[in-house]
Protein backbone atom coordinates (compact mmCIF):
# COMPACT_ATOMS: atom_id res chain seq x y z
CA UNK A 1 0.00 0.00 0.00
CA UNK A 2 1.17 3.21 -1.36
CA UNK A 3 0.17 7.04 -0.36
CA UNK A 4 1.60 10.00 -1.05
CA UNK A 5 5.24 8.02 -1.73
CA UNK A 6 4.79 6.63 1.58
CA UNK A 7 4.74 2.39 1.85
CA UNK A 8 2.14 1.10 4.45
CA UNK A 9 2.21 -2.09 5.58
CA UNK A 10 -1.20 -3.80 5.75
CA UNK A 11 -2.86 -3.50 8.98
CA UNK A 12 -2.97 -6.89 11.03
CA UNK A 13 -5.25 -5.32 13.73
CA UNK A 14 -7.48 -2.39 13.34
CA UNK A 15 -5.49 1.10 14.00
CA UNK A 16 -6.66 3.96 15.22
CA UNK A 17 -5.07 7.15 15.44
CA UNK A 18 -6.65 9.73 17.76
CA UNK A 19 -5.73 13.68 17.70
CA UNK A 20 -6.41 15.27 21.00
CA UNK A 21 -6.78 18.72 19.52
CA UNK A 22 -4.78 21.48 21.32
CA UNK A 23 -3.36 18.33 23.33
CA UNK A 24 -0.36 20.24 24.64
CA UNK A 25 2.17 17.83 26.37
CA UNK A 26 1.52 20.08 29.53
CA UNK A 27 -1.99 18.60 29.91
CA UNK A 28 -0.43 15.21 29.49
CA UNK A 29 2.45 16.23 32.34
CA UNK A 30 0.10 17.23 34.40
CA UNK A 31 -2.43 14.64 34.08
CA UNK A 32 0.09 11.70 34.45
CA UNK A 33 1.95 14.00 37.46
CA UNK A 34 -1.91 13.86 39.25
CA UNK A 35 -2.75 10.04 38.02
CA UNK A 36 -5.52 11.42 36.02
CA UNK A 37 -4.16 9.32 32.84
CA UNK A 38 -3.57 5.96 33.72
CA UNK A 39 -4.18 4.47 30.48
CA UNK A 40 -2.04 6.68 28.82
CA UNK A 41 0.44 5.95 31.17
CA UNK A 42 0.77 2.44 30.14
CA UNK A 43 0.43 3.37 26.32
CA UNK A 44 3.81 5.44 27.53
CA UNK A 45 5.74 2.50 29.51
CA UNK A 46 4.92 -0.33 27.86
CA UNK A 47 4.36 0.86 24.10
CA UNK A 48 5.84 4.13 23.13
CA UNK A 49 6.49 7.88 23.62
CA UNK A 50 7.38 10.87 22.61
CA UNK A 51 7.36 14.55 22.01
CA UNK A 52 6.76 15.05 18.06
CA UNK A 53 7.05 18.42 15.94
CA UNK A 54 3.63 19.21 14.54
CA UNK A 55 2.94 21.46 11.28
CA UNK A 56 3.94 25.39 11.26
CA UNK A 57 1.80 27.19 11.56
CA UNK A 58 0.47 24.84 14.68
CA UNK A 59 -3.35 25.40 13.42
CA UNK A 60 -5.82 22.83 13.15
CA UNK A 61 -6.58 22.53 9.80
CA UNK A 62 -3.02 22.17 8.21
CA UNK A 63 -2.19 19.85 11.24
CA UNK A 64 -5.41 17.22 10.76
CA UNK A 65 -4.81 16.92 7.38
CA UNK A 66 -1.05 16.47 7.31
CA UNK A 67 -1.75 13.73 9.83
CA UNK A 68 -4.44 11.91 7.49
CA UNK A 69 -2.05 12.15 4.54
CA UNK A 70 0.95 11.66 6.11
CA UNK A 71 3.13 14.54 4.07
CA UNK A 72 3.50 18.48 5.04
CA UNK A 73 1.23 21.59 3.37
CA UNK A 74 3.58 22.00 0.64
CA UNK A 75 2.21 18.64 -0.96
CA UNK A 76 -1.07 18.86 0.62
CA UNK A 77 -1.78 22.24 0.17
CA UNK A 78 -3.66 23.08 3.46
CA UNK A 79 -1.83 25.79 5.11
CA UNK A 80 -4.15 27.38 7.33
CA UNK A 81 -8.11 28.18 8.65
CA UNK A 82 -8.06 30.72 5.61
CA UNK A 83 -5.92 32.60 2.76
CA UNK A 84 -6.44 35.15 0.81
CA UNK A 85 -7.22 34.12 -2.95
CA UNK A 86 -4.68 35.69 -5.20
CA UNK A 87 -7.24 36.22 -8.35
CA UNK A 88 -9.92 37.26 -6.46
CA UNK A 89 -8.52 39.10 -3.45
CA UNK A 90 -11.10 37.61 -0.96
CA UNK A 91 -10.07 35.71 2.54
CA UNK A 92 -11.69 32.11 1.49
CA UNK A 93 -12.09 29.38 4.26
CA UNK A 94 -9.48 26.39 3.29
CA UNK A 95 -11.77 23.45 4.43
CA UNK A 96 -13.12 22.84 1.11
CA UNK A 97 -12.14 19.54 -0.56
CA UNK A 98 -11.02 20.73 -3.73
CA UNK A 99 -8.25 22.36 -1.99
CA UNK A 100 -6.72 19.08 -0.50
CA UNK A 101 -3.85 18.33 -2.75
CA UNK A 102 -2.84 15.03 -1.80
CA UNK A 103 -4.54 11.65 -0.70
CA UNK A 104 -5.43 10.57 2.46
CA UNK A 105 -4.27 7.58 4.02
CA UNK A 106 -7.65 6.40 4.29
CA UNK A 107 -8.56 6.63 1.03
CA UNK A 108 -5.29 4.95 -0.42
CA UNK A 109 -6.48 2.20 1.89
CA UNK A 110 -9.77 1.97 0.99
CA UNK A 111 -9.77 1.92 -2.53
CA UNK A 112 -7.20 -1.30 -1.56
CA UNK A 113 -10.45 -2.92 -0.22
CA UNK A 114 -9.78 -1.85 3.77
CA UNK A 115 -12.62 -0.75 5.72
CA UNK A 116 -12.13 2.84 7.18
CA UNK A 117 -13.79 5.56 9.28
CA UNK A 118 -12.87 9.15 10.35
CA UNK A 119 -14.89 10.69 12.66
CA UNK A 120 -14.49 14.23 13.75
CA UNK A 121 -15.52 16.59 16.44
CA UNK A 122 -16.28 19.95 14.17
CA UNK A 123 -17.83 19.27 10.81
CA UNK A 124 -15.25 22.29 8.82
CA UNK A 125 -12.58 19.37 8.80
CA UNK A 126 -14.91 16.19 8.09
CA UNK A 127 -15.49 17.19 4.07
CA UNK A 128 -11.42 16.99 3.84
CA UNK A 129 -10.39 14.39 5.84
CA UNK A 130 -13.65 12.14 4.05
CA UNK A 131 -12.12 13.18 0.57
CA UNK A 132 -12.12 9.93 -1.80
CA UNK A 133 -14.08 8.00 0.68
CA UNK A 134 -17.32 6.08 -0.47
CA UNK A 135 -19.99 5.70 1.99
CA UNK A 136 -20.74 2.49 -0.97
CA UNK A 137 -17.79 0.68 -0.17
CA UNK A 138 -18.26 0.45 3.70
CA UNK A 139 -16.32 3.15 4.91
CA UNK A 140 -18.17 5.64 7.74
CA UNK A 141 -17.05 9.57 8.08
CA UNK A 142 -19.49 11.78 10.28
CA UNK A 143 -19.00 14.37 12.85
CA UNK A 144 -20.28 15.09 16.09
CA UNK A 145 -21.33 18.21 15.55
CA UNK A 146 -23.83 17.17 12.89
CA UNK A 147 -24.15 13.44 14.37
CA UNK A 148 -27.97 13.84 13.80
CA UNK A 149 -27.88 14.53 10.13
CA UNK A 150 -25.97 11.50 8.97
CA UNK A 151 -27.04 10.06 6.16
CA UNK A 152 -26.28 6.21 4.67
CA UNK A 153 -25.23 8.04 1.14
CA UNK A 154 -23.34 10.96 2.66
CA UNK A 155 -21.82 9.40 5.73
CA UNK A 156 -21.87 6.09 5.42
CA UNK A 157 -23.85 5.37 8.48
CA UNK A 158 -27.52 6.75 9.60
CA UNK A 159 -29.50 6.89 13.13
CA UNK A 160 -26.30 7.50 14.48
CA UNK A 161 -27.10 9.23 18.16
CA UNK A 162 -29.28 5.99 18.49
CA UNK A 163 -25.88 4.16 17.29
CA UNK A 164 -23.69 5.35 19.93
CA UNK A 165 -25.98 5.64 22.57
CA UNK A 166 -25.77 9.15 23.50
CA UNK A 167 -27.71 12.42 23.22
CA UNK A 168 -26.44 15.22 20.04
CA UNK A 169 -23.70 17.09 22.06
CA UNK A 170 -23.35 20.49 22.32
CA UNK A 171 -20.96 22.44 19.84
CA UNK A 172 -19.35 24.32 23.17
CA UNK A 173 -18.58 21.28 25.28
CA UNK A 174 -16.47 18.47 25.97
CA UNK A 175 -19.32 16.41 25.02
CA UNK A 176 -18.78 16.90 21.53
CA UNK A 177 -14.93 15.24 21.95
CA UNK A 178 -16.28 12.83 23.85
CA UNK A 179 -18.70 11.43 21.32
CA UNK A 180 -16.74 11.25 18.86
CA UNK A 181 -14.36 8.42 21.04
CA UNK A 182 -17.40 6.54 22.12
CA UNK A 183 -18.37 6.27 18.19
CA UNK A 184 -15.14 4.98 17.47
CA UNK A 185 -15.37 2.81 20.22
CA UNK A 186 -18.88 1.77 19.09
CA UNK A 187 -17.55 1.06 15.42
CA UNK A 188 -14.93 -0.75 16.67
CA UNK A 189 -17.02 -3.18 18.29
CA UNK A 190 -19.68 -3.40 15.80
CA UNK A 191 -18.11 -3.04 12.88
CA UNK A 192 -14.15 -3.71 13.14
CA UNK A 193 -12.87 -0.94 10.86
CA UNK A 194 -9.19 -1.25 9.78
CA UNK A 195 -8.21 1.74 10.19
CA UNK A 196 -9.77 4.52 11.68
CA UNK A 197 -9.11 8.47 12.57
CA UNK A 198 -10.47 10.29 15.19
CA UNK A 199 -10.18 14.07 15.54
CA UNK A 200 -11.66 15.65 18.83
CA UNK A 201 -12.17 19.49 19.57
CA UNK A 202 -9.95 21.80 21.52
CA UNK A 203 -13.11 23.28 23.37
CA UNK A 204 -11.52 22.12 26.87
CA UNK A 205 -7.84 23.54 26.28
CA UNK A 206 -8.79 26.79 24.90
CA UNK A 207 -10.69 27.59 28.16
CA UNK A 208 -8.85 25.54 30.89
CA UNK A 209 -4.92 25.82 31.66
CA UNK A 210 -3.20 22.09 32.13
CA UNK A 211 -3.67 20.88 36.24
CA UNK A 212 -7.45 22.53 36.94
CA UNK A 213 -10.39 20.69 37.51
CA UNK A 214 -11.84 20.78 34.43
CA UNK A 215 -8.75 19.64 32.40
CA UNK A 216 -8.27 16.76 34.40
CA UNK A 217 -11.86 15.74 34.44
CA UNK A 218 -11.64 16.22 30.47
CA UNK A 219 -8.29 14.26 30.69
CA UNK A 220 -9.82 11.30 32.81
CA UNK A 221 -12.56 11.04 30.36
CA UNK A 222 -10.40 10.51 27.24
CA UNK A 223 -8.15 8.34 29.17
CA UNK A 224 -11.15 5.85 29.90
CA UNK A 225 -12.40 5.82 26.38
CA UNK A 226 -8.59 5.44 24.26
CA UNK A 227 -7.87 2.67 27.41
CA UNK A 228 -11.04 1.09 25.62
CA UNK A 229 -10.12 1.25 22.08
CA UNK A 230 -7.03 -0.99 23.08
CA UNK A 231 -9.27 -3.34 25.12
CA UNK A 232 -10.96 -3.77 22.11
CA UNK A 233 -7.42 -4.51 20.56
CA UNK A 234 -6.56 -1.76 18.45
CA UNK A 235 -3.18 -0.36 18.16
CA UNK A 236 -3.92 2.95 19.61
CA UNK A 237 -1.86 6.11 18.47
CA UNK A 238 -2.34 9.22 19.87
CA UNK A 239 -0.98 12.69 18.87
CA UNK A 240 -2.17 16.54 18.87
CA UNK A 241 -2.79 19.05 15.92
CA UNK A 242 -0.92 21.49 18.27
CA UNK A 243 -0.40 22.61 21.72
CA UNK A 244 -2.14 25.64 23.72
CA UNK A 245 -0.74 28.83 25.27
CA UNK A 246 -2.08 31.63 27.79
CA UNK A 247 -1.55 34.82 25.50
CA UNK A 248 -3.27 37.41 27.90
CA UNK A 249 -1.75 39.97 30.00
CA UNK A 250 -1.88 40.24 33.96
CA UNK A 251 -5.18 41.97 34.10
CA UNK A 252 -6.94 39.26 31.85
CA UNK A 253 -6.54 41.03 28.37
CA UNK A 254 -5.09 39.21 25.43
CA UNK A 255 -1.48 40.24 24.94
CA UNK A 256 -2.64 41.32 21.55
CA UNK A 257 0.04 42.39 18.71
CA UNK A 258 -2.94 44.64 16.23
CA UNK A 259 -0.91 44.19 13.00
CA UNK A 260 -3.04 45.53 10.85
CA UNK A 261 -2.98 48.77 13.11
CA UNK A 262 0.51 49.04 13.30
CA UNK A 263 0.73 48.46 9.84
CA UNK A 264 -1.66 51.51 8.35
CA UNK A 265 0.23 53.74 10.70
CA UNK A 266 3.69 53.09 9.52
CA UNK A 267 2.70 52.10 5.77
CA UNK A 268 -0.38 53.96 5.19
CA UNK A 269 -4.03 52.47 4.94
CA UNK A 270 -4.76 49.95 2.45
CA UNK A 271 -1.11 49.30 1.91
CA UNK A 272 -1.10 46.00 3.42
CA UNK A 273 -3.57 43.43 4.48
CA UNK A 274 -3.18 41.02 7.71
CA UNK A 275 -5.33 37.85 7.50
CA UNK A 276 -5.19 36.20 10.11
CA UNK A 277 -5.37 32.52 9.15
CA UNK A 278 -6.83 30.85 12.86
CA UNK A 279 -10.41 32.36 11.54
CA UNK A 280 -13.28 29.71 11.63
CA UNK A 281 -16.63 29.91 12.85
CA UNK A 282 -15.59 29.09 16.59
CA UNK A 283 -14.26 32.95 17.55
CA UNK A 284 -15.97 31.68 21.24
CA UNK A 285 -12.67 29.91 21.56
CA UNK A 286 -9.99 32.05 20.34
CA UNK A 287 -11.42 35.61 19.04
CA UNK A 288 -9.72 34.84 15.53
CA UNK A 289 -6.23 35.78 17.49
CA UNK A 290 -3.45 33.34 16.83
CA UNK A 291 0.31 32.82 16.40
CA UNK A 292 0.81 33.40 13.17
CA UNK A 293 -0.62 35.30 10.78
CA UNK A 294 -0.02 36.41 7.35
CA UNK A 295 0.55 39.89 5.66
CA UNK A 296 -0.10 40.45 1.81
CA UNK A 297 2.09 43.57 0.26
CA UNK A 298 -0.51 45.29 -1.93
CA UNK A 299 0.35 48.62 -3.43
CA UNK A 300 3.97 48.31 -2.89
CA UNK A 301 4.98 51.01 -0.01
CA UNK A 302 5.19 48.33 2.49
CA UNK A 303 7.89 45.75 0.35
CA UNK A 304 8.68 42.57 2.63
CA UNK A 305 11.78 43.70 4.19
CA UNK A 306 10.63 46.79 4.94
CA UNK A 307 8.22 45.08 6.67
CA UNK A 308 10.82 42.61 8.69
CA UNK A 309 12.75 46.26 9.96
CA UNK A 310 9.53 47.64 11.01
CA UNK A 311 9.12 44.66 13.26
CA UNK A 312 12.82 43.74 14.10
CA UNK A 313 12.97 43.14 18.36
CA UNK A 314 9.19 44.10 18.73
CA UNK A 315 8.47 42.29 21.85
CA UNK A 316 6.60 39.26 21.68
CA UNK A 317 7.15 38.81 17.74
CA UNK A 318 9.24 35.67 17.44
CA UNK A 319 9.90 35.50 13.71
CA UNK A 320 9.08 37.45 10.32
CA UNK A 321 9.74 35.66 6.99
CA UNK A 322 9.27 36.58 3.63
CA UNK A 323 7.30 33.70 1.22
CA UNK A 324 10.09 31.84 0.33
CA UNK A 325 11.55 31.56 3.82
CA UNK A 326 8.93 30.58 5.54
CA UNK A 327 7.89 28.30 2.96
CA UNK A 328 11.50 26.31 2.95
CA UNK A 329 11.30 26.12 7.17
CA UNK A 330 8.00 24.61 7.44
CA UNK A 331 7.09 22.92 3.75
CA UNK A 332 4.58 25.42 3.08
CA UNK A 333 2.37 26.20 -0.11
CA UNK A 334 3.78 29.37 -1.61
CA UNK A 335 0.92 30.23 -4.29
CA UNK A 336 -1.28 29.55 -0.61
CA UNK A 337 1.36 32.12 1.58
CA UNK A 338 1.48 35.85 2.09
CA UNK A 339 4.19 37.84 1.28
CA UNK A 340 5.15 37.93 4.74
CA UNK A 341 4.64 35.54 8.08
CA UNK A 342 4.78 37.22 11.20
CA UNK A 343 4.88 34.45 13.90
CA UNK A 344 4.10 35.18 17.60
CA UNK A 345 6.43 34.52 20.55
CA UNK A 346 4.48 31.68 23.50
CA UNK A 347 2.45 34.25 25.48
CA UNK A 348 1.75 36.85 22.65
CA UNK A 349 -0.79 36.81 19.74
CA UNK A 350 -0.98 38.65 17.22
CA UNK A 351 -4.50 40.53 15.68
CA UNK A 352 -5.45 42.23 12.59
CA UNK A 353 -7.18 45.85 13.61
CA UNK A 354 -8.21 45.80 16.73
CA UNK A 355 -12.00 46.69 15.53
CA UNK A 356 -12.16 43.47 13.45
CA UNK A 357 -11.75 41.28 16.28
CA UNK A 358 -14.82 40.76 18.42
CA UNK A 359 -13.20 39.60 21.68
CA UNK A 360 -16.81 39.60 23.55
CA UNK A 361 -16.96 36.27 22.52
CA UNK A 362 -14.54 35.03 24.74
CA UNK A 363 -16.53 36.28 27.86
CA UNK A 364 -14.07 37.45 29.79
CA UNK A 365 -11.84 34.58 30.15
CA UNK A 366 -8.49 34.84 29.41
CA UNK A 367 -7.08 34.40 26.00
CA UNK A 368 -5.57 30.34 25.52
CA UNK A 369 -4.35 30.22 21.71
CA UNK A 370 -1.77 28.66 19.36
CA UNK A 371 -0.64 29.05 15.90
CA UNK A 372 3.36 29.56 16.58
CA UNK A 373 6.69 27.44 16.96
CA UNK A 374 5.26 27.64 20.72
CA UNK A 375 2.23 25.70 20.36
CA UNK A 376 4.20 23.19 17.41
CA UNK A 377 5.67 20.70 19.85
CA UNK A 378 2.88 17.64 20.52
CA UNK A 379 2.48 13.90 21.80
CA UNK A 380 3.23 11.48 20.34
CA UNK A 381 2.41 8.03 21.87
CA UNK A 382 1.92 4.35 20.76
CA UNK A 383 -0.21 1.76 22.62
CA UNK A 384 2.27 -0.61 21.48
CA UNK A 385 6.37 -0.93 21.46
CA UNK A 386 8.14 0.18 18.37
CA UNK A 387 10.68 -2.28 16.56
CA UNK A 388 14.34 -1.32 16.34
CA UNK A 389 14.16 0.52 13.12
CA UNK A 390 11.02 2.69 14.31
CA UNK A 391 13.04 3.45 17.48
CA UNK A 392 15.89 4.89 15.59
CA UNK A 393 13.90 6.68 12.83
CA UNK A 394 12.12 8.40 16.72
CA UNK A 395 15.20 8.99 18.01
CA UNK A 396 16.91 11.19 15.04
CA UNK A 397 13.32 12.66 14.25
CA UNK A 398 9.76 12.93 15.00
CA UNK A 399 6.88 14.33 13.37
CA UNK A 400 3.71 14.29 14.17
CA UNK A 401 2.61 13.67 10.80
CA UNK A 402 4.55 10.34 10.61
CA UNK A 403 1.92 8.96 12.91
CA UNK A 404 0.18 6.06 10.35
CA UNK A 405 3.41 5.39 9.14
CA UNK A 406 4.90 4.58 12.87
CA UNK A 407 1.34 2.76 13.90
CA UNK A 408 0.98 0.89 10.80
CA UNK A 409 4.60 0.18 9.75
CA UNK A 410 6.60 0.64 13.10
CA UNK A 411 4.55 -1.41 15.90
CA UNK A 412 6.13 -4.65 16.62
CA UNK A 413 3.28 -7.03 16.77
ZN1 LIG B 1 -6.95 22.47 16.90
Amino acid sequence: MTANGVRYRWPGRPVVVVCIDGGDPAYLERGLADGAVPHMARFMSRGFSGIADGTVPSFTCPNNMSLVTGVPPSIHGISGNFYLDPASGEAVVMTGPELLRAETVLAAFERAGARVAAITAKDKLRRQLSKGLEPSRGSVSFSSERARECSRAENGIEDVLEFVGLPQPEVYSMDLSLFVLEAGIRLLERRRPDLMFLSLTDYVQHKHAPGTAEAHRFYREVDARVGRLAELGAVVALTADHGMNDKSRPDGRPNAIWLQDLLDREFGPGDTRVICPITDAFVAHHGSLGGFVRVYCLQGRATPSAIERFLAGMPGVEAVLDRAEVCRRFELPPDREGDVAVIAEAGTCIGAAEADHDLSALGGARLRSHGGLAEARVPFILSRPLDDRYLQRAAASLKSLQIFDFALNGVRD
